[in-house]
């Protein structure tokens, strides 16, 4: 008798030290049937727990990519590039990691061809120089390097999906995406730990390559819990005020 294996991918990214929002990811994936978990990056950065968040990833045995908050964490990156708010993540984060923590950060890849599909934090064209995907052009200049028919990205906080057939197009958004033969797609996974569209539910996608079927997830969590975590270990006010807003 001939056993198959059902393979189905989980693919989040951006938890951003938020322990609440992960752990309803993780909880998510397994009543899901997610099989092959694969964290997209910037696992650090922002909240009040990025031990715990690298704790929870690194036991997940998965992939992991490169992050720019996981970069400058491990010392490696250029703080111009951060605003004072993210400055503040930074150091807090950097407080809180051991040098072994610094050196897992430093060492993990840009970017992973998966399978039949690619993964990178923030965008395949120079994956080091940490570009925004927000528009159709944007994604364009990445779609040059995308050899495979599939991309996920993280890095905007904004889920969406950019398909390229004759040019390149941001489909409208849904909780399905079937994927269709000829058609390239660079699918933005959203945040865990800090959405900026509007949401501040926790986002990931599952990807069943046997249906060729992407879904969306939109996970609640106790966000209260989180705020009160972020002003109690003296990260500013701010930075409490937005994941409650998903900006
Ligand atoms: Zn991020």
């Amino acid at each position: 008798m001939v056993f198959m294996i059902k393979v189905k991918y989980g693919i989040f990214s951006d938890i951003h030290s938020n322990l609440e929002a992960l752990c309803a990811v993780l909880d998510d994936m397994v009543s899901q049937g997610v099989t092959h978990p694969i964290c997209l990056g910037d696992i650090v950065g922002y909240n009040a727990s990025p031990r715990e968040c690298l704790r929870l990833v690194r036991e997940l045995n998965c992939p992991v990519i490169k992050g720019n908050h996981d970069e400058m964490v491990a010392d490696l990156g250029d703080a111009r590039n951060f605003n004072a708010l993210a400055g503040e993540g930074i150091a807090f984060s950097k407080k809180r990691l051991t040098n072994a923590d610094k050196a897992y950060l430093s060492g993990l890849p840009m970017n992973l061809r998966i399978s039949n599909f690619t993964v990178v934090h923030s965008s395949l064209d120079e994956p080091t120089k940490w570009n925004y995907i927000t528009t159709d052009l944007e994604a364009e200049s990445s779609f040059i390097y995308q050899n495979t028919q599939l991309c996920f990205c993280g890095h905007t906080h904004v889920a969406k999906v950019f398909a390229k057939s004759n040019g390149v197009r941001e489909l409208p958004k849904a909780d399905k995406l079937e994927l269709k033969k000829g058609v390239r797609y660079l699918v933005n996974v959203g945040a865990v730990g800090q959405p900026r569209d509007r949401d501040w539910r926790a986002s990931y996608v599952t990807y069943t390559p046997g249906a060729s079927l992407i879904e969306y997830r939109r996970l609640p969590y106790d966000i209260e819990l989180t705020k009160r975590r972020i002003r109690g270990s003296g990260l500013p006010e701010p930075l409490a005020v937005r994941i409650g807003m998903g900006a």
